[in-house]
């Protein structure tokens, strides 16, 4: 059976770099089953495209992660928009190419 592993569903969707995570949350709705845990990763990974992108890895109630994109089991999209605003994320990634940036020496070679 199609199991996601942790270490497979904390990867960035776009750059496949280990994300760092943010937070968790215990969402509440119909169609979600109670005891389900969702946790928000983050790209930390200043070359990727999507750095400072947040994905969300849901967690069933035994411990197990639902594949991706699985029907109805998996978070709405609005969930994350809720928490983040446009601005939070270029903030944060603007943080992080600054971080960067400042961790590469100019002119080392
Ligand atoms: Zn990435």
């Amino acid at each position: 059976m199609a199991e996601t592993t942790l270490e497979e569903a904390a990867r960035c969707p776009w750059c496949a770099e280990p994300g760092k995570k943010t937070g968790t949350t215990r969402p509440h709705g119909q169609s979600i089953e109670r005891g389900v845990k969702v946790e928000t990763y983050e790209c930390e990974n200043a070359r990727c495209e999507n750095e400072g992108e947040r994905w969300l890895v849901q967690f069933n109630p035994d411990g197990t992660i639902p594949p991706k994109g699985t029907r109805n089991e998996q978070p709405k999209e609005y969930d994350i928009m809720r928490h983040t605003t446009f601005q939070e994320r270029e903030r944060a990634k603007e943080a992080m190419r600054r971080q960067y940036e400042e961790s590469i020496v100019p002119g080392s070679s």
